[in-house]
């Protein structure tokens, strides 16, 4: 049983040395427990901000233990009731292969009604997420002009796709290659779409909205957010979820020098976190189960193998590697 420690506190980009994978016991489930074989592994970008101690909702990993992320697993020894050997559990012990999850932590998911990947991704968090961020946080209605950055990406690839089968009027995505910006357009149903690394953001976004927009689904801040201010409509909102594109930033990251622009169109900007939002869970799964398994919602999975792999995965996230979300098989 291996698992992943973290050794040191990076400082701006992690190094490969700042983690450590490490050779423990596994031990037997306690009363209310279960051993899992964990087969898949989340990598998020949100972890990067475990790594430091700097003040958040939720508390850092600790140097020299193993970390934490959500997984999906086979139950090999139960001590639990409602819990058999052999059921698929989705829990929140990742970064290793075998896993003694308290019963109460762990949801069973049915590893018949959909690949056990997805339970992390499309129908687990990230998709939540997109779900909650666009609907709840961002009070999308029918019609409105939708801008979402990291497109691409697990939460991104969703908020876009979710928006148009809601009935936007016109949804617009960022995304760090051309081939992203391709797959946007011509896969998954985005009306237009750039490559930021192409040029100006506000200029790109000023040609791909020329009427504006209503909605701003926030993944990366920073000049995305800027560009995206620019070109809120009146009443528009925008629903920060994410701001990828500071969290390796050793200094702080200035703000956006355009909100007065907020006071000319009214216009709402706040922060949301998906843990505030499972009592959606039914509702998010009644409405998108059904548009993933009839491919009306399309979803992208990059997958590495092997947990010896699992930090380079972590990496390749906070890299652009991935389309969609990123998980490491086991
Ligand atoms: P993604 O699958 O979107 O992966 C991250 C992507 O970010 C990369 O693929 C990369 O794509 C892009 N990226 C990296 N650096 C930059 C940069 N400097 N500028 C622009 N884009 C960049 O991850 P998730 O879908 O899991 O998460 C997306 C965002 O949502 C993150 O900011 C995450 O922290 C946030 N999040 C927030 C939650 C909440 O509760 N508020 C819950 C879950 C996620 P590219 O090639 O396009 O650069």
């Amino acid at each position: 049983n291996r698992e992943w420690h973290l050794q040191s506190r990076p400082v701006g980009w992690p190094k490969p040395e700042d983690f450590a994978l490490v050779e423990a016991e596994v031990r037997t489930p306690g009363e209310g427990q279960v051993l899992v074989r964990n087969k898949y592994l989340s990598v998020d970008p949100y972890m990067r901000g475990r790594m430091s101690t700097a003040k958040s909702y939720i508390p850092p990993f600790e140097l020299g233990k193993v970390m934490q992320g959500g997984a999906v697993g086979e139950v090999v020894e139960s001590n639990a009731e409602g819990i058999a050997v052999g059921d698929h559990v989705l829990h929140f012990l990742g970064w290793r292969e075998y896993a003694v999850v308290d019963a109460k932590n762990a949801v069973k998911v049915d590893a018949a009604a959909a690949p056990l990947s997805t339970y992390l991704g499309v129908l687990g968090m990230t998709g939540l997420t997109a779900y909650a961020g666009l609907l709840r946080t961002a009070s999308f209605k029918e019609g409105d002009a939708v801008f979402v950055s990291g497109a691409a990406g697990a939460v991104g690839s969703q908020v876009g796709q979710i928006a148009k089968l809601k009935g936007a009027s016109r949804v617009i995505g960022s995304a760090g290659s051309d081939d992203k910006v391709k797959l946007l357009v011509e896969e998954y149903g985005f009306d237009a779409a750039f490559n930021y690394k192409n040029g100006s953001v506000a200029q790109q976004l000023r040609e791909a909205a020329p009427d504006g927009i209503d909605v701003y689904f926030d993944n990366v801040g920073g000049d995305h957010l800027e560009a995206a201010i620019g070109q809120l409509n009146r009443d528009g909102r925008i629903a920060v979820c994410g701001m990828i594109s500071a969290y390796n930033s050793t200094e702080p990251v200035p703000g956006p020098k355009n909100l007065a622009r907020l006071i000319q169109t009214r216009g709402r900007i706040e922060g949301f976190l998906v843990g505030d939002h499972y009592d959606l869970q039914p509702q998010f799964v009644a409405e998108v189960g059904p548009w993933v398994a009839s491919g009306q919602l399309k979803y992208g999975e990059t997958v590495v193998e092997g947990i010896e792999n699992n930090v380079e995965a972590f990496l390749g996230v906070l890299r652009g590697d991935n389309t969609g979300k990123m998980v490491v098989k086991l």
